[in-house]
């Protein structure tokens, strides 16, 4: 049976995707090669690197504006600290707005002065910290555009003059924003672009260059600029099907066509969990994110129907992380809104039974 795959991550690639992926897999373009066994120094596999570089940049509408893609390996996490290395002197601001900005924060200390400038922990993360404010004399302010595991969304980003760092790990290429506006922007492929193992660091090159440490060559962004993405054997699978990814979001129209369908799919979520009693919402309403609802069900005896009806329609991944329980549904652009409404229909069936 098909399941609707709500995972929040690694999480639902589209199916011709996947389907162009395994036949790689086993043989590259009728290549007589596979994928996985060329040199990645092959033209076939340069062209590849390429493609989704220039992808990448093209989707964000920031080519030609002194940004370069890199497709590196080590998670997002490993740009926790990566980030800090390379551009953290003295002082850097982050907005503290879950698990995964804890992460950064922990790791930036270990090189240099880091603020938090605000932050909604005391209410477990459920909203998005506001008009706070941003002092001048940093070297970056760190901000994480959408909260995975609670399931917020920065709306709007804050105005500063001082460089903008974002982890947009599970909502890149889901909504339209003025990428421009960042300085450095990464995120790990397995959320919204495909699988694990590459993490898509995008970097304005004039933002490199101002510390004073010395930075090992694995971490230093300039050294894998100056080797197109190839400073090492890069994650070839995980390009390449990044690169795929990327294409299928070209063909169907790029960010903005995107955006109005996870904007469909995100109103008929949340307008069942506002309109039906047995559920309640985690996230405040102004902050919700488009890509991670998070719900509770408000009568526990409920749930292990619930539970089993979704089970019954080939509902797939709802449970909650642990540090919100209840439910969360990722719908990253691969997800259908027919998917979601597979599950809002289960949602309202439980009302009427209930
Ligand atoms: C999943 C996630 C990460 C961690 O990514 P890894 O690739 O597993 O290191 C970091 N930030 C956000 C916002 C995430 O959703």
């Amino acid at each position: 049976m098909k399941k609707h795959n709500f995972s929040a991550g690694p999480c639902i690639l589209p199916k011709e995707v996947m389907q162009k992926a395994s036949e790689a897999v086993v043989e590259l373009d009728g290549s007589g090669l596979s994928l996985i066994e060329i040199s990645h120094r092959s033209k076939a596999f340069v062209d590849i690197m390429e493609t989704a570089r220039s992808l990448a940049l093209e989707l964000l509408g920031l080519e030609g504006k002194g940004y370069q893609a890199l497709f590196l390996q080590g998670g997002a996490s490993s740009q926790f600290l990566n980030v800090a290395y390379n551009l953290l002197e003295k002082r850097a601001g982050y907005v503290n707005t879950g698990t995964w900005s804890l992460k950064a924060i922990k790791e930036a200390r270990l090189f240099g002065e880091v603020m938090e400038v605000a932050s909604s922990q005391e209410d477990n993360f459920n909203h998005i910290p506001k008009g706070y404010t941003i002092p001048g004399d940093m070297d970056y302010l760190h901000l994480t555009s959408n909260n995975t595991i609670f399931g917020t969304q920065i709306k709007e980003f804050p105005k500063t003059d001082v460089p903008l760092v974002c982890d947009m790990s599970s909502d890149i290429f889901s909504r339209q924003l003025d990428f421009s506006n960042f300085d450095l922007i990464y995120a790990g492929a397995q959320k919204n672009m495909g699988p694990a193992g590459t993490t898509l660091v995008v970097v304005k090159e004039d933002a490199l260059g101002k510390v004073s440490r010395k930075i090992p060559s694995m971490l230093d962004y300039k050294v894998h600029i100056n080797k197109d993405s190839m400073f090492n054997t890069p994650p070839v699978f995980a390009v390449y099907v990044s690169m795929l990814t990327l294409q299928w979001l070209k063909d169907l129209g790029g960010i903005a066509a995107i955006e109005e369908i996870n904007d469909k799919k995100a109103n008929l979520i949340y307008s069942e969990i506002d309109l039906n009693p047995v559920f309640s919402g985690f996230a405040a309403k102004d902050d919700r994110s488009a890509m991670n609802a998070t719900f509770n069900i408000t009568d526990d005896t409920l749930k292990e129907t619930f539970d089993e009806m979704c089970k019954e329609a080939g509902i797939n991944g709802i449970n909650g992380h642990r540090s919100v329980g209840g439910y969360r549904a990722s719908m990253y652009n691969a997800l259908s809104l027919e998917s979601v409404g597979a599950l809002v229909d289960i949602m309202s069936e439980l009302e009427r039974k209930g």
